[in-house]
């Protein structure tokens, strides 16, 4: 078989075509990102700088990321992957005590222990700093009473990164940050059932005066919001890239369908509408990608911000859904089948976790020196 050129305008590196045949191959395998998932995930070397904390060599990481995206239609899935590895390996490696990593970062690493980040409550969404779940100090730690809702991974959790405020009236002053274990008395969780997102557990976390240890504080007190913007950051940059990963699969699958579906005599892909429609996903693709590469380079050299991050993922995420109904519109009545087979709910969801794309845009604005 001759290697791949290079420079062809659909030329996938090595580490992509990995990434995009394992994220066939889960997609396949698993009906949930379970502990048996997380473990096959876990064990592919590319993501281990990450799932420790780090990031690797950037276009490596790029590319291994958008090929598991394209390879798997699993939306939910990789949401699951992303909210424990971006957003809670990240914080406990970089805001855990000294033993508390060492206890549970080799476990979180190996996907022996599922993380969930629980941050979003009822009445805090969007802002999400206007939270309502307290915490108060005791004579042996803190105690957590409030509940959060939305929380990927919630059933299938073993640790949970959770906001909580001394007081809502200091609104993000006022908020720190605790890793809690599922056993912990006075936890429970509720699965959340909605339609689509059949991968990933949706739950919501109740926290009945959940006594926790000093050493279960992540980053110092009242510094909860600087633990959310590491960890978010981090989110949306890597999760964005498999968000362009789900609009390459939606690029190859056009090109096959429209060259095969033959109407008025010949294949549609002869008629300009629909090669445009496929000409636009194609340049979605290609932009995405050169803003993946360089964010996840200033993310490797530390410098990524708050408004790189919620640039690249509402490019990202608006690319998946509007790519993605040019897919559906290509396919025609196939389209139905398709929708869930490929997953269409979980990328239009991609719109609204991690920060809606309305949200991405009041933090741009905010760094172009625009006030709402
Ligand atoms: C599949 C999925 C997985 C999720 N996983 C997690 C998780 O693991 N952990 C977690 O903590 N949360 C999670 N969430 C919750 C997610 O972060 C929130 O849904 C999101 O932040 C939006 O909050 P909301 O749903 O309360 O919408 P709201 O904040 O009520 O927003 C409703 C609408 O108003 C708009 N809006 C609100 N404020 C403004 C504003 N200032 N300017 C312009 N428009 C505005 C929004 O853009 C949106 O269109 C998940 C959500 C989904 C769908």
């Amino acid at each position: 078989m001759s290697a791949p050129d290079p420079d062809a305008i659909l030329y996938e590196s090595p580490i992509h075509e990995r990434g995009r045949r394992l994220g066939s191959e889960l997609a396949a395998t698993f009906a949930l990102a379970d502990h048996r998932f997380f473990r096959a995930l876990a064990s592919w070397e590319p993501l281990h700088p990450i799932l420790n904390g780090a990031i690797g060599d950037p276009e490596a990481t790029m590319d291994g990321l958008v090929g598991l995206g394209e390879g798997c239609p699993d939306g939910g899935m990789l949401l699951s992957f992303g909210a424990h590895a971006f957003a809670v390996a990240g914080a406990v490696a970089r805001f855990a005590s000294e033993t508390v990593r060492d206890t549970f970062l080799p476990q979180l690493a190996s996907g022996g222990m599922i993380g969930a980040f629980a941050a979003t409550e009822a009445e805090a969404g969007s802002d999400v700093m206007a939270m309502k779940m307290r915490y108060a100090e005791t004579r042996r730690g803190y105690v957590l009473t409030g509940a959060k809702t939305w929380i990927s991974n919630a059933t299938q959790a073993d640790l949970f990164v959770v906001f909580a405020t001394k007081d809502p009236r200091l609104h993000s002053r006022g908020i720190s940050a605790f890793l809690v274990e599922r056993s912990t008395p006075g936890l429970a969780v509720e699965a959340i059932p909605v339609p689509g997102h059949s991968g990933s557990s949706l739950g919501t976390v109740t926290f009945s005066d959940v006594h926790v240890g000093p050493e279960s504080l992540l980053g110092r007190v009242n510094a909860g919001a600087q633990v959310f913007r590491h960890s978010i950051i981090q989110e949306r940059i890597l999760l964005s890239a498999f968000l362009t990963g789900s609009v390459r699969r939606a690029l190859m699958r056009s090109i096959a369908h429209a060259s095969n579906r033959q109407q008025f005599g010949a294949p549609i892909s002869g008629n300009q509408y629909v090669s445009g429609r496929i000409v636009d996903i194609y340049r979605r693709y290609a932009a995405t990608r050169l803003l993946l590469q360089h964010t996840i380079g200033r993310l490797h050299l530390g410098i990524a911000t708050e408004a790189d991050a919620s640039l690249v993922k509402l490019e990202c995420s608006e690319a998946a859904v509007a790519s993605n109904l040019d897919a559906f519109r290509i396919d025609g009545a196939k389209g139905l089948e398709s929708a869930g087979r490929e997953g269409l709910i979980d990328v239009l969801s991609s719109i609204t976790y991690s920060g809606t794309s309305d949200l991405q845009k009041v933090i741009i604005a905010a760094s172009l020196g625009l006030q709402s």
